[in-house]
């Protein structure tokens, strides 16, 4: 590709909002750009390099005896009301209606489709186990889209989905999702560490692993042993569950009887007072209600929204909250078996409130009448936040912390979703029963941003050479120059001849422009004709390690191999 006419904008002007480094280099080196809020372009060096991403995931799956198909975007809101997720799901999903007021939404993930057509096209289990997976554009409309590619409103997610006759076939498939996964994310060059999670919104009795990708910029805190397997979402690990059985008296806790203070929370729950919380749970109209408050920090990035009230509190400081709700706290609203209560907690609190509700989905949690608990004050005497340096869950080694980016998920549903829409199948003796569910996604625009958080330096983006969109950047450094133009036109032909993806900078820039640009654009390898173009020398630049060789032009493919 002749760069003269290779369309890589470049951006000098980073927009203020650009905090993730993945969002500014990508925008700085022409990979994309953004269209509306957490929506984006992809131009052509991100589209190769999403398109490398998919065919390393092409492959592992596919050798996991995966199948490709490819399903709707648009789905109707029937199959959402089927599975009961079209109230569960929250505003995150997208609606639509058509001319006919047909109501519909834009996929957030592909349960539903799947099952119905899994429902409709297998009936015995002479045609099971199926694992089939799709790469498709998911639509969230994320309460913040932010960071880029990392947390868009569409996004490219490879999804899989795997029927079975029991649940131990179940558990075999599950385990070659994990190790195809594991393949999958090392091939692209990340570090990364399977861990323990929540199942939030996909839901399922089975376990679940998220795939986290370590970085700072990671909006999830892992918790992992140093000396064993051990590792899990601290949504998961940081506590464990209040005792919901426990006898309690929640008179202690009703209005009248005032708040309960802080530090005796925080003793409860073994938290200094200035790192937790202080709460109070209280009763309206026989609802409990519990409310929250971060020591003696700022509580920023609340929302709090019930039947009552929507309050909007994003970095809102204790005294607006103070203000609005008559106590200096972060709440939960009325829990009512028949309310959505949705409530946005910040990383301080979420393990706790996780807690309490059950399910969440990462900094969003639903409470609703499957997650309603009765919990009493009593029972926050056993949740145990973990702290760094704690013994292991598992007796093996002492606890880290690391913050992540979730780029996959594994899921063992069972029977959640074959149940809701009828997916059975006839066993051995005739018996109609229903089939064991597998999910597996990968963000594939987020692992193109992930492994620029993870492969980059001061000058730009640094490829792993599988992911690279050119493997070799080809530079004139003085196109005027007749025998650099000659030795780099002829060196363009050749490296393609053997089988080189070559980004050819032929341009008529000054040398400096030209060698910001490529470490800018991060291509493994650099090659650049210059002065001693005459003699038929090149040199040769690692951007890695920025190793730089003089090599005898003759010589490179063998240099190169
Ligand atoms: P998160 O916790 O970050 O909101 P999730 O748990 O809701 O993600 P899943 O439902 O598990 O996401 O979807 C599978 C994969 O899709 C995730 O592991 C992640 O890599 C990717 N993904 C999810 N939401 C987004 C998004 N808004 N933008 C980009 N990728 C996403
Ligand atoms: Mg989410
Ligand atoms: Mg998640
Ligand atoms: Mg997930």
């Amino acid at each position: 590709m002749r760069q003269q006419t290779f369309f890589s904008p470049t951006m000098r002007d980073i927009p203020a909002d650009a905090e993730a480094i993945s969002h500014q280099l990508m925008l700085r080196a022409g990979l994309m750009r953004q269209t509306a809020a957490g929506i984006y372009t992809y131009l052509p060096l991100g589209t190769r390099v999403l398109h490398k991403i998919q065919a390393i995931i092409r492959e592992e799956m596919n050798r996991a005896g995966a199948q490709e198909l490819l399903m709707p975007a648009i789905q109707p809101a029937e199959l959402w009301e089927e599975s009961g997720r079209l109230d569960d799901y929250g505003p995150e999903l997208m609606r639509l209606n058509d001319r006919h007021e047909r109501r519909f939404v834009l996929g957030p993930t592909h349960e539903e489709v799947i099952t119905a057509v899994i429902r409709d096209g297998i009936h015995s289990y002479k045609r099971l186990p199926i694992n089939v997976y799709q790469i498709q554009t998911k639509y969230r409309d994320e309460r913040r889209p932010r960071f880029g590619l990392l947390r868009g409103r569409e996004f490219i997610m490879k999804d899989a989905y795997s029927f079975e006759t029991s649940e131990e076939a179940l558990a075999k498939t599950y385990e070659v999702m994990y190790d195809t996964y594991t393949n999958i994310f090392r091939r692209c060059g990340l570090d990364f560490r399977a861990v323990e999670a929540d199942a939030g919104a996909i839901g399922g009795t089975g376990g679940t692993h998220e795939f986290m990708a370590l970085s700072d910029i990671g909006e999830d805190t892992i918790a992992y042993s140093d000396r064993s397997d051990y590792a899990a979402n601290t949504e998961i690990a940081a506590v464990s569950p209040p005792d919901t059985d426990q006898e309690g008296t929640p008179a202690t806790l009703s209005v009248e009887q005032g708040y309960t203070s802080g530090e005796a929370v925080a003793s409860a729950i073994g938290q200094p007072t200035s790192t937790v919380i202080t709460s109070r749970l209280f009763y309206i109209d026989e609802a409990p209600v519990l409310i929250l408050t971060r020591g003696d920090h700022e509580i920023s990035d609340v929302k709090i929204t019930n039947h009552l009230d929507t309050l909007d509190v994003e970095a809102a400081t204790a005294d607006q909250i103070q203000e609005q709700f008559g106590t200096s706290s972060a709440f939960i609203g009325p829990v009512e078996a028949s309310s959505n209560v949705k409530i946005v907690a910040d990383q301080a609190i979420r393990p706790l409130v996780n807690a309490i509700c059950g399910g969440n989905q990462g900094d969003t949690f639903y409470v609703n009448a499957d997650h309603r608990r009765d919990f009493h004050v009593d029972a926050f005497a056993d949740l145990r936040i973990i702290q760094e340096g704690d013994p292991s869950p598992d007796g093996e080694g002492t606890i880290h912390f690391a913050e992540g980016i979730e780029v996959g998920q594994v899921f063992s549903l069972g029977t959640k979703y074959s149940e809701a829409l009828g997916a059975e199948f006839l066993d051995e003796n005739g018996k109609s029963v229903p089939m064991q569910m597998g999910c597996y996604g990968i963000g594939i625009s987020r692992t193109l941003a992930a492994v620029v958080e993870q492969h980059h330096d001061e000058d730009g983006i640094i490829w792993p050479k599988a992911l690279a969109p050119f493997d070799l950047h080809l530079l004139v450094i003085n196109p005027k120059d007749e025998a650099q133009l000659t030795l780099g036109d002829n060196l363009y032909e050749a490296l393609q001849a053997e089988g080189y993806d070559v980004l050819y900078d032929d341009r008529k820039e000054r040398a400096g422009v030209k060698f910001k640009d490529a470490d800018l654009y991060g291509m493994p390898i650099r090659i650049a004709a210059g002065k001693k173009a005459s003699e038929g020398i090149v040199e040769v630049k690692e951007r890695k390690t920025g190793e730089v060789t003089e090599v005898q032009a003759e010589k490179l493919p063998a240099y190169l191999s």
